[in-house]
């Protein structure tokens, strides 16, 4: 799994490049046979040309010397120009095929990105380094990985290596000296690209958090409620420091990276035109030597060029592909993060609905990276039809408690049964039909009443008398008087009309009842309601949950008279279970709750 520091990280090297490969064939199989064909034909077109012009200068010379032919001068001088034009349009034509097909290709990884998604586990959200996983996956993506490395493996393997093999061989007709003399002045390349590219791997995985962190800090300064927080704290400026420090923090050790890498490249551009300068006096002594005639010298020095930008690109790219490489690996790991059971996986057990009980068997749970547990030991029952409070003060485990009864995230310790069936091995669709979940922190969509309703059956979308039904029962009579109705687009993000705090509470509760569910879960999201308003909305909802098994989470006990049994939780424990009056008579943790809270609800 990942960590912060990966130094000792095994790479299967070949194992990512068959995968990038096998990828790309399949999502841009026409830019991948152009790019190949591309590539050969560069590859063999320095050699082709070495060969052309140093027979075009020879004829032109011997024209010169009153010899020659100038029928063979015209016909090298066109079959010159004919390689040199396909050359460039079959250069122009693949670039133009692999940039229209990018944007596709980026769809298509993210489609797999999304797959997971959708598929991960949901403790996995709550884990930091997954999502750190996630950071390193879709910046990788963004960069353009894939393309880099398909079309750098290939310019190595074709355009490169098939470029060095014919001119060497050209070259070595002249002098064996043209060889070493290459491959001396640009190897220092690929010594540098290896060790700078190992390091910049390993800064660029350490840097997910912090470029994650740097990410949350901008977002406070452009999402409207944080905006108007830290305006009215005072506290926009430090903010914009932490972001800053936090930017110098990502920036400088790429920079002093970037700085490391320019000067070891400096040196090698040294090396290399020290080397070529080396081969111009070696062609000169062979021409003063009369070993090549003037016209093979010319050619020569281009010959040798084109050689030791060919090695040095190869050398390059074959330094740099290991980095390349580490960072699809990243995707693949992200891509290759185990999923939810599918039905058949976990046995395929088709829910038919609760028709005995729902029973808690001493479960115990911990969020990942975290040593205390959230719950602990925890056992009840629910039986159809009950309603059930689950009490307790802010981060006694209620939250938890009901993400662990709906399966939602896998017990540590003990089951979680419906019918005397463990929860974690239904077929999750049959399961979740029959479920309505009321989240604390739940989205406020910002489409329209319409939709923010149905979400929770969108089959239901055009049924008005329905909508129209949770909103009543809701207490929202009011928002179908605005203009537009249930077609009224909620929020001002896309020129929508605002709501007030509690009415957008008011729709998630809505939104839970439109749900033909026969289990209700409600997590709170009334809490930042007035206590008695929450009560009278909470009445409302047991009344209307009159036939179905509900649970509601509070840390108030405004509701706790008028449900079956309440179940109070301390440090992740049950503290006490009961109905309202025998808890009172315990007087333990939630006398101590009710004596503390009496006070808000005196005007009942
Ligand atoms: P409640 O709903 O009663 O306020 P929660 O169930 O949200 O309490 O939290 C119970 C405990 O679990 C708290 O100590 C909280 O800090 C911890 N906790 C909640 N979410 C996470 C998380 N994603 N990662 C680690 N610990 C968490």
């Amino acid at each position: 799994m990942a960590d912060s520091d990966n130094k000792n990280k095994k790479i299967k090297y070949f194992n990512i490049y068959g995968r990038v490969l096998k990828n790309y064939f399949k999502f841009a199989p026409v830019a991948s046979v152009f790019t190949l064909i591309n590539y050969i034909a560069g590859g063999l077109f320095p050699a082709f040309t070495a060969i052309t012009l140093a027979s075009l200068f020879d004829e032109a010379y011997n024209i010169q010397q009153g010899g020659g032919n100038s029928n063979n001068l015209v016909f090298w001088g066109l079959l010159y120009l004919i390689a040199y034009v396909a050359n460039n349009f079959l250069i122009f034509i693949t670039e133009l095929i692999i940039e229209l097909g990018a944007d596709k290709r980026q769809v298509q990884y993210r489609y797999l990105m999304c797959a997971k998604l959708s598929r991960m586990p949901l403790i996995d959200f709550e884990n930091s380094n997954i999502k750190d996983m996630q950071q390193r996956a879709e910046e990788h993506l963004y960069g353009g990985i894939m393309d880099r490395i398909v079309r750098s493996s290939l310019q190595l393997i074709f355009l490169n290596l098939l470029n060095f093999i014919t001119l060497a061989i050209v070259l070595a007709k002249y002098s064996l000296w043209f060889l070493p003399l290459c491959l001396v002045s640009v190897l220092p390349y690929s010594i540098a690209r290896l060790i700078r590219g190992k390091e910049f791997y390993y800064i660029k995985y350490k840097m997910a958090k912090k470029s994650r962190r740097l990410g949350y800090l901008w977002g406070l300064f452009t999402d409207r409620r944080t905006v108007k927080e830290l305006r009215v704290l005072g506290a926009d400026d430090y903010v914009f420091e932490k972001w800053t420090e936090s930017r110098d923090d990502v920036q400088n050790e790429l920079w002093e990276q970037n700085r490391k890498d320019a000067v070891s490249l400096l040196l090698c551009d040294a090396l290399r035109i020290i080397g070529y300068g080396a081969c111009i006096v070696l062609a000169l002594v062979l021409t003063l030597n009369k070993t090549v005639n003037v016209g093979v010298f010319g050619a020569c020095i281009a010959a040798f060029f084109t050689l030791q930008s060919a090695t040095r690109g190869m050398l390059v790219l074959g330094g740099e592909l290991p980095r390349e490489l580490a960072f699809a690996g990243d995707y693949f790991e992200y891509i290759d993060l185990p999923e939810e059971l599918s039905a058949e996986e976990s046995g395929g057990v088709l829910y038919s609905g609760l028709h005995d009980k729902i029973e808690l068997r001493n479960i115990s749970f911990k969020y990942p990276n975290s040593e205390k547990y959230a719950v602990k030991n925890v056992s009840f029952e629910i039986h159809k039809g009950e309603k059930i409070a689950i009490l307790g003060e802010n981060g006694s485990g209620k939250t938890t408690l009901s993400k662990l009864l709906l399966g939602l995230f896998p017990c540590e310790k003990g089951e979680v049964l419906y019918n005397g069936k463990i929860v974690k091995n239904f077929d999750k669709p049959s399961f979740y039909k029959t479920v309505s979940a009321i989240a604390q922190n739940f989205t406020q969509y910002k489409l329209p009443l319409r939709e923010n309703i149905a979400m929770s059956d969108i089959n239901s979308l055009n049924d008005d008398e329905k909508i129209t039904g949770a909103l009543k029962s809701a207490g929202l009579n009011e928002l179908l008087d605005k203009a537009g109705g249930l077609d009224n687009e909620l929020g001002t993000a896309f020129g929508g009309s605002e709501i007030s705090g509690g009415q957008w509470q008011k729709i998630a509760i809505a939104r839970g009842l439109f749900r033909e569910s026969e289990f209700i879960v409600m997590d709170e999201p009334t809490s930042a309601l007035d206590p008695l308003i929450e009560t009278e909305i909470l009445t409302k909802f047991i009344e209307l949950a009159k036939d179905k098994t509900a649970i509601i989470i509070s840390h108030r006990v405004g509701l706790c008279r008028l449900v079956d049994k309440i179940a109070v939780m301390k440090n992740g424990e049950i503290a006490e279970i009961g109905k309202h009056d025998e808890l009172l008579a315990q007087n333990g943790e939630y006398t101590r709750l009710f004596t503390a809270q009496e006070k808000w609800y005196r005007e009942n």
